[in-house]
């Protein structure tokens, strides 16, 4: 078995540890028999199994105890109408901080619902940098202000919590949850879809303060009202069972780390070894800012962008795979989430040097 480094940018690589526990795990799951797969959501093993990984994640993000965890469906694309549809009131307005294109799409749902009103924008600059504080134009009367605090197609991060006053803050977190120590309470709601740090596609995650639930506007469907997952605890429905079983296994993996102040010592020492790198010559080029650079997505350019070609092909062979950057940026993008290891991303490091090296 050889296994590859994955940059892929989601689905993405999951901890090997966390894989080979649920391939131990897969026919028999402790005894019961059946995989987690077959079981049933309203039995007692995957009750415990949900009820666990809650536990877990609460530990590991320290979560507040007037915070509700969702394990829901849909991608952080579904939250995009979720959350106007249960925190805007009919006839009201958000503020929505527009910094690449999965903050252009909350917008473009958020307007079906209500106003929406830009509170700073990084367009101008094809979306390489994060405004700060004070360029953020805040309206005390929004119902939300709304950030994407990790930008996985422009690689850029916030390395501040916006301020927005008693406005509940809205973060979709998707690219960067669980990389960092965050202090939930300074949010009124954080989502993400699982595939890039949580694990498989197909769960998403909400984190929401208690008194913004209850509000969803009428009309919405049943199923995308936040107070009926919180009332059922998240099993209405059949909720994404084996995603949160396996999401579960990468929690305790987290925990086991250090938490995640130690994720986040990894994650900074992975993300400089790579932006060394692209600083140290001419030949490579990043398009972020240096006070935005995102420590999970790093595009880069060559400066020839005839090399691109080899370079993709090259590296591959040498088993680092899904290095392509997103059409709307070209060149490359290394993603370097937490399950990406450091001698995965040392690898692709010195792959870049001798690449350097040959065709420079
Ligand atoms: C991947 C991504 C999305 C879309 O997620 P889906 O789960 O596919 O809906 C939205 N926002 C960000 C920041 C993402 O990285």
């Amino acid at each position: 078995m050889a296994r590859v480094f994955n940059f892929s940018a989601g689905p993405a690589a999951l901890p090997e540890p966390v894989l080979a526990q649920v391939r131990d795990e897969l026919l028999d799951w402790h005894g019961s028999g059946m995989s987690v797969m077959e079981m049933s959501h309203r039995g007692k093993e995957f009750m415990a199994i949900q009820a666990e990984a809650e536990a877990d994640l609460r530990s590991l993000m320290g979560i507040p105890d007037n915070y509700r965890v969702l394990f829901l469906q849909g991608g952080a694309t579904l939250q995009f109408a979720m959350v106007p549809l249960n925190l805007m009131p009919v006839g009201a307005s958000a503020d929505y901080v527009v910094t690449g294109s999965w903050s252009k799409k909350a917008v473009a749902e958020a307007k079906r619902y209500g106003t929406v009103k830009v509170a700073a924008s990084s367009a101008e600059t094809n979306f390489n940098r994060i405004p700060g504080q004070d360029e953020l134009t805040l309206d005390p009367q929004a119902a939300y202000v709304h950030i994407t605090s990790n930008n996985t197609i422009f690689g850029t991060e916030y390395h501040y919590t916006p301020d927005t006053g008693a406005v509940p803050l809205v973060a979709d977190a998707s690219s960067n949850i669980l990389s960092r120590p965050v202090d939930v309470g300074r949010y009124g709601l954080i989502y993400a879809g699982a595939q890039k740090n949580i694990g498989p596609a197909g769960l998403t995650l909400v984190i929401v303060r208690e008194d913004l639930i209850g509000r969803c506007r009428g009309g919405a469907p049943t199923l995308l009202d936040y107070a009926i997952h919180a009332e059922n605890d998240s099993a209405y429905n059949t909720p994404p069972t084996f995603a949160i079983y396996v999401a579960g296994l990468v929690f305790k993996h987290l925990l086991a780390q250090g938490g995640l102040a130690a994720v986040e010592q990894a994650n900074v020492d992975k993300a400089q070894l790579l932006y060394d790198v692209l600083d140290r010559s001419g030949f490579y080029s990043c398009p972020t800012e240096l006070a935005s650079r995102s420590r999970m997505n790093v595009p880069f350019t060559l400066a020839d962008a005839d090399l691109d070609a080899t370079f993709l092909a090259e590296s591959k062979q040498a088993g680092l795979v899904q290095l392509k950057g997103h059409r709307s940026v070209g060149g490359m993008r290394a993603s370097i989430y937490n399950a990406m290891p450091r001698a995965g991303v040392q690898a692709l490091v010195e792959f870049m040097i001798d690449f350097e090296r040959r065709h420079g």
